[in-house]
């Protein structure tokens, strides 16, 4: 492959003396877990993300999963209450409701921003509707004045899933930061990636934080007192010390993604690919860089066939997985439109300009 969709490889090259020396120190430390290097991320990725707490944990999804189940422990939901998302979200997403017994509605978004669409959600709350889960997807903002005020007429917890948005902003206020609680991914891949998993609640609410901590940690408040039946999800002190040297680049990293993202935007020309409506700079982190193509995996095998990597963010939508047979026959066209036309094309901090120019060469010579 002459462009890889993404070199983590490269990536981590970009920082690999200082990421050694933090591994190095974790190693020589003989303290691996819930130790300085935990303390020192929360503190860090909570002040940059903007909010009073950050509680570390295993991965994205259990940081969405701690969430709602700790929604449900403090009396404020219950299973079989229904939570509002995108349709069009990675299913993490939805796993973390299901999981807590809540019931996902799923509301489609719209094509021209592939973020859920505000103005079909009031429509979809019953008095079973605890939340509205926003997913700041691809690395687009999707908060809204709207959404928030909807929130607050019902009476309903916003939760944002932040697993693709890390340094992500809403005018001045950070992504992770707007709603009641955030769950963050740390995913290698991610904006801001560990060498393993690792995630993230970050929140203002000083009891749901006390909760995920607890459940995140066996259930406990104490060494060997259980007040949860919780489980083993903690993030490890080499994952938090990684984290520790790769937040201070991040809007550095992000910048970068912003200047390839600006580069395709003015140069891809090619009738036959729609790319998202441009937002302002802030508000996007460009996680991915989607576009959409009728003839979809034409393009994939043509840039493959020049050595250029694609994916699919994502090719089966939730409502049409096996797992979520129960959901097989709704109708989403604007989802399922999506799984059929989305194609994400190489972004990171690595990809050069050059590279950029060679994808965009290809794309414009695209014909069928
Ligand atoms: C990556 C991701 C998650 C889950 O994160 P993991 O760390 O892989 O568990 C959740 N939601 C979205 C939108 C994601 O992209």
């Amino acid at each position: 492959m002459k462009i890889p969709f993404l070199s983590l490889k490269e990536v981590t090259a970009l920082r690999a003396v200082e990421i050694n020396e933090a591994v190095q120190r974790v190693v020589s430390s003989g303290w691996y877990l819930q130790g300085e290097e935990n303390e020192r991320f929360e503190k860090n990725y909570a002040d940059f993300i903007g909010t009073k707490y950050c509680v570390g944990c295993a991965n994205g999804l259990d940081a969405l999963i701690w969430i709602f189940r700790a929604y449900i422990e403090l009396g404020i939901m219950q299973p079989g209450d229904e939570v509002i998302v995108p349709a069009n979200t990675y299913i993490a997403t939805i796993l973390a409701l299901t999981e807590n017994g809540l019931k996902p509605v799923l509301v489609e978004p719209k094509l021209n921003t592939l973020e859920i669409d505000k103005d079909l959600i009031e429509a979809e709350i019953t008095s079973k509707t605890k939340a509205v889960c926003i997913v700041h997807l691809y690395g687009r903002d999707a908060y809204s004045e709207k959404i928030a005020a909807l929130c607050r007429k019902y009476n309903l917890k916003l939760i944002e899933d932040n697993a693709q948005a890390h340094g992500c902003r809403h005018n001045e206020q950070r992504t992770g930061s707007l709603g009641d609680a955030a769950g963050h991914s740390f995913y290698p891949g991610k904006n801001l990636g560990a060498l393993g998993d690792g995630g993230a609640v970050t929140t203002n609410d000083e009891k749901l934080a006390q909760t995920v901590r607890m459940l995140a940690n066996y259930g406990s408040s104490r060494k060997y007192v259980f007040d949860y039946c919780g489980r083993n999800s903690r993030l490890d002190e080499i994952q938090a010390a990684v984290l520790n040297v790769k937040l201070k680049y991040l809007d550095e990293d992000n910048d970068y993604r912003k200047g390839i993202a600006r580069y395709y935007i003015r140069k891809i020309q090619n009738p036959m690919v729609k790319l998202p409506d441009t937002l302002p700079e802030e508000s996007n982190v460009f996680h991915l860089f989607p576009i959409l193509c009728d003839h979809r995996d034409e393009l994939q095998k043509y840039l493959n066939d020049k050595g250029i990597g694609t994916l699919i963010h994502y090719p089966i939508p939730p409502h049409k997985q096996q797992c979520y047979s129960q959901w097989n026959d709704v109708q989403l066209p604007i989802t399922e439109q999506i799984a059929n036309q989305e194609l994400s094309l190489p972004i990171g901090p690595v990809i050069t300009l050059e590279e950029a120019a060679e994808v965009v060469a290809a794309i414009n010579a695209f014909t069928i």
